[in-house]
């Protein structure tokens, strides 16, 4: 138990002195934490703090989001992507009023979309329990300091918590910002770290073989992600000098894109792009090597979408996936909602020559 006091007090000395001053962590209601909570779900806080203040604005409680139909809820929602939480939200709202008075039941994870971590993190900070919310960064830490299996995580968990139930959020919050600034998955900067003293990990053969686990995993100056990887291949189809969009259906965001799909485990990319937009447009293109590649992690995924530009070789464009398409000029691309992740692409696009 001694071991366990010692923990808890550095790290809390240590978010005495460099906690992140985020929107969320100015409240109680459960409804904001909630909020918060469901929008950080795969989804970096730099992002997320932008989203959170615009909706809070629009939906400013429980009863306010009930009354929302999806097409209130979408404009503050488009962008975030992962469309399946927003619709879990509407269909929580309601069951919260029509059934709990407005209040959030005590068995939270009975409801759409909250399941074990969102469950602890929102009795943590909004009711004040002592209760570790478990993600990836404080599995990492604690298998790190601990020198422990993935199993071990809950019961030191459980035991660090229990010497100080009084600053339980505080000691979630320390160790998601822990997790984030100081021992990251692919970085770790053990000197700023309260825990560098006793860490198994850092004293260990450990970081070491780590170390070199991650050089072996490069190849020139890439890394490649141990994480699952999500590839897809976008479709930037041009005729005309403008470039084909197409707006996705209803109930899968209804937002525009460019055409294009995931890549197949061993598939070809430019087999890819083809077989892609031949099954959501029914036509057959021809593919440039790819312009632009955007990667990034979220969550357990590894990103990597490859832009291609592509012509119709022929058919005629038949709609499977998308309620309809346009064809826009490279300025007109602002006027649309399309993905975060497209940004970079669509900058680059623009400053290339139509040919
Ligand atoms: S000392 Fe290093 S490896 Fe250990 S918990 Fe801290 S940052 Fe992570």
């Amino acid at each position: 138990m001694k071991e366990y006091t010692k923990i808890t007090k550095a790290i809390l000395h240590w978010y005495e002195k460099n906690a992140r001053d985020l929107p969320w962590r100015h409240t109680h209601n459960p409804y904001k934490i909630w909020v918060s909570e469901i929008m950080l779900q795969q989804t970096q806080v730099s992002r997320v703090i932008v989203y959170y203040k615009r909706f809070l604005e629009k939906f400013p409680n429980i009863g306010t989001l009930a009354q929302a139909q999806w097409e209130d809820f979408l404009p503050v929602w488009r962008g975030l992507g992962f469309y399946s939480r927003g619709k879990n939200m509407l269909k929580t709202a309601k069951i919260i009023v029509q059934e709990h008075d407005g209040e959030f039941p005590t068995a939270l994870e009975s409801l759409p979309g909250i399941g074990p971590y969102t469950a602890a993190a929102m009795k943590s900070f909004a009711y004040g329990q002592s209760e570790p919310a478990i993600d990836t960064n404080l599995e990492r830490i604690f298998q790190r300091y601990f020198g422990c299996s993935k199993k071990g995580v809950i019961p030191r968990a459980k035991a660090l918590f229990s010497t100080n139930k009084k600053e339980a959020p505080s000691m979630n919050h320390a160790l998601m910002d822990l997790g984030s600034e100081i021992c990251k998955s692919r970085k770790v900067n053990c000197k700023q770290c309260p825990l560098h003293e006793d860490c198994y990990f850092l004293h260990s053969e450990q970081k070491e073989k780590w170390q070199q686990s991650l050089i072996s995993g490069r190849i020139g100056k890439k890394v490649i992600s141990k994480k699952i990887p999500m590839e897809v291949a976008v479709a930037c189809i041009q005729k005309n000098g403008k470039y084909l969009i197409a707006k996705r259906r209803k109930e899968k965001g209804g937002n525009w894109e460019f055409p294009g799909g995931k890549r197949e485990k061993g598939e070809d990319w430019r087999h890819c792009i083809k077989r892609e937009v031949q099954e959501e447009l029914g036509v057959e293109i021809s593919a440039r090597p790819h312009f632009f590649e955007e990667t990034w992690e979220e969550g357990d995924y590894f990103w990597r979408l490859r832009f291609s530009r592509c012509q119709i070789l022929s058919g005629q464009i038949t709609l499977h996936e998308h309620t309809q398409i346009q064809w826009v000029l490279p300025s007109e691309f602002k006027k649309y909602s399309l993905p975060e992740a497209n940004k970079k692409a669509i900058t680059k696009l623009m400053k290339m020559k139509m040919s």
